[in-house]
């Protein structure tokens, strides 16, 4: 089951909410269990984010093939 990890804005409080992904598209109960606040904010910290391969000797870029063939 995913966890889903929010900050209150109120208190600073983290914490987690465990749904499943049907549950969490219907709307989970988002309330923070320290100080009642509906001020919460879902956090990203835990999604894997694998953009930008920027790898320096990647064969990417200018016209070179990896075989080694300039045009
Ligand atoms: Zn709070």
């Amino acid at each position: 089951m995913p966890t889903y990890e929010y900050r209150c804005s109120d208190c600073d409080t983290d914490f987690e909410l465990e749904a499943t992904v049907a549950e969490y598209e219907e709307g989970i109960d988002e309330t923070c269990p320290e100080c009642d606040s509906q001020q919460t904010t879902r956090r990203l910290g835990s999604v894997m984010i694998s953009m930008g391969d920027a790898s320096p000797d990647g064969p990417q870029g200018g016209c070179c093939t990896p075989g080694g063939g300039c045009c």
